[in-house]
């Protein structure tokens, strides 16, 4: 009997390399996209027919080939451009494309046998389109209606370079509804960095376009949701009836057949990058699926990445191409106050181990006495990063990492924050036995506990204590506690909160007056190259948090109330806080953009990692140096003519987690191209070091393309 021949993306257990189709036997010919079921091993797992042979063949005598177990009847093959997508997506970032494939899909649907999915498919699904009421239109301010005009009529890709408040969302939504309303088949997809975000914008969104588009119309895909929530959204994204995704960085590889718009919302925030698996950037990859499937792209930021910044700069004499995206300007806040002031203390005046300076808690404590908010910002969680001993030195390392253990005072325990060993705090020094043992640095846990104390005796207007409240990732580890406590916040029931970095993003605080940075200093002398340009954000990011709401500021304004930004640094004059000082992104990016191009660092340079996981430094380092001589031996790409260059094989800043010593070596190239041709080239050669005898200590090791930690 004529067999048909199918090839099947599916995910092995090895890390197999790319180009691994497993073939299969079909009754019938299937086209390509089209979900199954196919055996592998002594298991049965979902798979996506990729390729198909042309005409039913006969198999070369003796060949045998396992036959698919059934085919996901009911839902549509995935279409050529998501296969494209996918393709492409596992081939720059060198992953398996059955890896990459199966990972874009929803997990459920990988659990589910063929009789439980159809009947999921017969539930029916909240209606789309059959609502037909019209959008109560607000009027766009005149730089609105500039972007959207310029957004309409050009091919982009846009970068949307607006302040915080300018109403960018605004122009995400007037895009989104012009496309939706011209095309009755066309979809957007709307990515925002963070998960707890989507809730506020899923509201924005669904409250404009349900009336008019039906109450199915818009779905949000991220990992905070339900495993049958987020089959129910893309499977709706799918079949075309959510017309509008909301979702995170995995929402990039939603099937989206009719898919004409994309928003990729603060386009600068590193959680756009996958950090395990496929390392891929979905900012990169909304970029290049637009292009290829002819959507429009918006990236939108008060401060852009410096790459695409630098991708959207406008022609000049010198350089009349210009950047390939377009950029559209809106500076003016719409309906808040003025931005914050600036104020900077330099902390050599301060008395050592100064947590809040005087004139900052003077400020703090005025505000508590007007009923107004105040936000202070620290980017270490706990309460010391470490623990010492006054006689003989000890520390609270983790034994099992090169990083300390931090103090948490509230269960009293020492935690390693990067494999979660966690011992009861001793009372005694473990060393020495001396009970002389202290706490040093500071972390959230701390703040909150010293405010509680330095303003113990501050009124609010209502004449009862101030109140302070914590926000990081401890107090919000249970279900449902992070939205409760930003609830708090917003209801007004918190005077002073304190956090991490989770509370700078998006959120939309009525009263906040003051923002405080207590200690960002850490960032200015990192070995990482964009910590600055990521410090820098954050301070734009939570300046604009101050004095939002104008009607609120211009009621505050009779007791002499601004917005203010407070930052306490040993180096105030640093250029960072300088351009944050005049809101001057530009002078800033200006600046950092001259900086890198004399270094040849990104944008004007491409680079990737491999990193490799051992026993021992000597055997991850090891195989780096064996590969990376193999690679010269064999003259790859970009090798001869050094348009690639290898740099050698360092430990990772922190270089043992968990027990496992961990090493990288960069390489860096001014051609993409290159760069790609030979990592591809490269990836055979790493496997095969990887079986030799003498790296049997090797526990893995992967590529990061584009990677944002170096
Ligand atoms: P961004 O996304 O740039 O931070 P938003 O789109 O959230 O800014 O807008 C900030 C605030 O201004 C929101 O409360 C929004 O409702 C309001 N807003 C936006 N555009 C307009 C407009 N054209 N007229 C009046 N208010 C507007
Ligand atoms: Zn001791
Ligand atoms: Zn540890």
């Amino acid at each position: 009997m004529p067999t048909h021949i199918v090839h099947v993306a599916l995910q092995t257990p090895s890390h197999s390399g790319v180009g691994d189709l497993l073939s299969y036997a079909s009754e019938r010919p299937l086209s390509p996209g089209t979900l199954v079921r196919v055996p592998l091993g002594t298991r049965e797992v979902l798979g996506v027919v990729w390729d198909a042979d042309e005409a039913p063949g006969e198999l070369p005598d003796g060949a045998t080939l396992r036959p698919i177990a059934g085919v996901l009847e009911g839902v549509a093959p995935l279409d050529a451009p998501w296969r494209r997508l996918v393709g492409f997506a596992a081939r720059y970032y060198q992953r398996a494309l059955g890896e990459v494939a199966l990972a874009a899909l929803p997990p459920q649907l990988r659990d589910l046998r063929p009789e439980q999915l159809a009947r999921r498919l017969r539930r029916p699904a909240k209606g789309a389109g059959d609502a037909s009421g019209t959008i109560e239109n607000i009027a766009l301010t005149a730089e609105q209606e500039s972007a959207r005009a310029r957004i309409s009529a050009e091919k982009g890709p846009f970068l949307l370079f607006g302040s915080t408040g300018s109403g960018k969302t605004e122009v995400y939504l007037r895009c989104v509804q012009e496309m939706l309303e011209a095309d009755p088949t066309a979809q957007a997809l709307v990515m925002v960095p963070e998960i707890n975000l989507t809730p506020q914008l899923e509201e924005r969104f669904a409250g404009r376009f349900a009336p008019r588009f039906g109450p199915g119309a818009v779905v949000s895909l991220h990992s905070g949701m339900t495993n049958p929530q987020r089959l129910a959204s893309w499977l709706a994204a799918h079949g075309g009836s959510a017309r509008i995704v909301l979702g995170t960085r995995m929402a990039v590889f939603a099937s989206l057949p009719g898919l004409k718009l994309i928003v990729v919302d603060e386009e600068h925030d590193p959680s756009y990058k996958q950090q395990e698996g496929a390392r891929y950037s979905a900012r990169d990859l909304a970029i290049w699926r637009g292009r290829e499937q002819g959507a429009k792209v918006i990236l939108g930021s008060a401060t852009p990445s410096l790459e695409s910044w630098h991708a959207s700069r406008p022609p000049t004499a010198e350089d009349p191409e210009g950047g390939r995206y377009v950029r559209l300007h809106m500076p003016s806040r719409i309906g808040a106050g003025a931005l914050a002031r600036v104020r900077r203390v330099d902390m050599n005046q301060q008395p050592r181990r100064t947590v809040f300076s005087a004139p900052l808690l003077q400020a703090i404590t005025e505000r508590v006495a007007r009923g107004e908010q105040s936000m202070i910002l620290l980017n270490r969680r706990g309460y010391a990063p470490v623990l010492h001993c006054v006689d003989c030195g000890w520390k609270s390392d983790c034994p099992h990492c090169s990083a300390h253990q931090v103090f948490h005072k509230t269960d009293r325990t020492l935690r390693c924050h990067h494999c979660g060993y966690t011992v009861r705090v001793p009372f005694h020094c473990p060393t020495c036995g001396s009970p002389d043992i202290h706490p040093m640095g500071k972390g959230t846990e701390q703040l909150e506990e010293q405010l509680g104390t330095l303003l113990r005796e501050v009124l609010r207007p209502d004449r009862t204590p101030a109140r302070i409240a914590r926000i990081d990732a401890d107090t919000t580890k249970a279900k449902g506690a992070l939205e409760a406590q930003l609830a708090q916040v917003h209801s007004g029931e918190v005077d002073v909160l304190v956090g991490t970095q989770m509370i700078a993003k998006g959120h939309d605080f009525r009263r906040i007056t003051l923002v405080a940075a207590v200690q960002p200093d850490g960032a200015l002398f990192s070995s990482d190259f964009r910590a600055a340009e990521r410090l820098f954000a954050l301070l734009m990011q939570a300046a604009g948090r101050a004095g939002r709401d104008a009607a609120y500021m211009a009621a505050q304004a009779v007791h002499g109330t601004q917005p203010e930004m407070w930052v306490q640094s040993f180096h105030p004059q640093h250029a960072v806080f300088e351009a944050l000082r005049k809101h001057d992104y530009e002078a800033f990016a200006a600046q950092q953009l001259k900086e890198r191009e004399e270094a040849a660092m990104p944008p004007f340079s491409y680079q990737a990692l491999v990193r490799a996981d051992a026993r021992t430094q000597e055997v991850a380092q090891g195989f780096l140096t064996a590969a990376t001589a193999a690679a010269h031996a064999a003259q790859l790409p970009g090798l001869p003519d050094g348009t690639v260059i290898l740099f050698p094989p360092v430990p990772l800043t922190i270089q043992r987690v968990a027990n496992v010593e961990r090493a990288q070596m960069l390489m860096e190239s001014s051609s993409r191209t290159t760069l790609q041709r030979f990592l591809a080239a490269w990836q055979p050669i790493l496997q095969a070091t990887r079986s030799q005898p003498e790296h049997k200590g090797l526990i893995r090791w992967l590529v990061d393309v584009d990677p944002l930690a170096i």
